[in-house]
């Protein structure tokens, strides 16, 4: 890649993969996909992009991969700024799109070679094989792409985004429509890409993928960032636990011993209790259910997930955008 022209020495010292300040991106129907949007992704990070269907997912990769020309905003890639820089911060990254666009006239060989080509990587620098041995495609590395079977083909995708070198991979979707083995196969050489330094941004709307998978999770929703933590804090805030406990015979009030366990009597027979599984087990409850000499007929529990904290942030975010447009009205 000829990159003179920027002339960046060496790559600007900066910690973090991705750095975006108030983007903004409006097409031209005056549809806001991205507000006052700010992002960082660390390096070496394994980060989950989370959203319904029209978020603003794929815009965002659409601007990191100069595929989208953003309203406003700063965006650094591996400190390379998108508008100072654009061919050095492109060069960052390397994107593997949703859909399986593979040449089905060429082998995986020629397929890298024509990507590295259009990269501008020279033949001495090229890790073909390299690639084709970490993805597990060097037996098929001289048949025609179209005799490769959808898992193949998904990691033949990944591999053509890898043969510039890029320190950061995004993964568009990468698991949609595909079956449980091969989801499981993906998320091993993901895992183990990452696990030797490349940050990858995941985006998906499987919620026990990125449960499984990221170490950091942002999730968005009409354009703006509702939430973006590590995973375990994430989860951490779903800590919260709810049981029913059905008597075996009829109350008229919560008795003494169990209010401290936040209990509410659904009359005349069903005790509600809600609490955090960090702080108390179940067994503790029952026990002192049963100390205040009751006979338990009956019992369920609920745990609250990633998808409740899912829906909890993107509903508050929806209402709370719906007032604010109309308060600006
Ligand atoms: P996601 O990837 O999270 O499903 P998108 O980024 O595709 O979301 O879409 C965000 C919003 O921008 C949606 O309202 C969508 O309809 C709109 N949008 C996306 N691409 C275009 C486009 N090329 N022209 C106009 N509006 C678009």
């Amino acid at each position: 890649m000829n990159a003179s022209s920027e002339n960046p020495a060496a790559t600007p010292p900066c910690e973090n993969a991705i750095a975006i300040r108030g983007l903004e991106k409006t097409y031209g129907g005056g549809v806001h996909a991205l507000e006052a949007f700010d992002l960082t992704i660390p390096r070496g990070s394994f980060f989950g992009l989370l959203g319904p269907n029209g978020a603003g997912k794929s815009t965002l990769i659409n601007v990191l991969a100069g595929l989208a020309i953003k309203t406003a905003g700063d965006v650094k890639i591996w400190g390379f700024d998108l508008d100072r820089a654009p061919r050095h911060a492109r060069a960052a990254i390397g994107v593997v799109p949703q859909e399986l666009n593979i040449d089905p006239f060429l082998t995986p060989r020629e397929a890298l070679e024509v990507q590295a080509g259009f990269y501008g990587v020279p033949k001495k620098a090229r890790r073909t094989d390299e690639i084709l041995r970490a993805l597990h495609l060097s037996d098929k590395a001289e048949a025609y792409a179209r005799a490769l079977s959808g898992g193949m083909q998904r990691r033949l995708l990944i591999a053509k985004a890898m043969v510039h070198s890029p320190p950061i991979l995004v993964l568009d979707e990468p698991t949609a429509g595909v079956d449980v083995e091969l989801r499981q196969q993906l998320w091993e050489l993901i895992r183990a890409l990452n696990a030797k330094g490349t940050t990858v941004l995941l985006t998906t709307h499987y919620l026990e993928e990125a449960e499984q998978l990221c170490d950091r999770i942002a999730i968005i929703n009409q354009g703006q960032l509702v939430a973006c933590d590590q995973t375990e804090t994430l989860l951490r805030r779903m800590d919260k636990r709810e049981m029913l406990v059905t008597l075996a015979e009829d109350l008229s009030e919560v008795p003494a011993a169990l209010k401290r366990f936040q209990a509410s009597l659904q009359p005349p027979r069903v005790l509600h209790f809600k609490f955090r599984t960090s702080e108390t087990g179940i067994g503790d409850i029952l026990n002192a259910v049963h100390e205040t000499g009751l006979t338990v007929s009956d019992l369920t529990t609920r745990e609250s997930d990633l998808q409740d904290l899912f829906l909890q942030l993107t509903r508050s975010a929806a209402i709370g955008k719906k007032a604010g447009r109309v308060a600006k009205a």
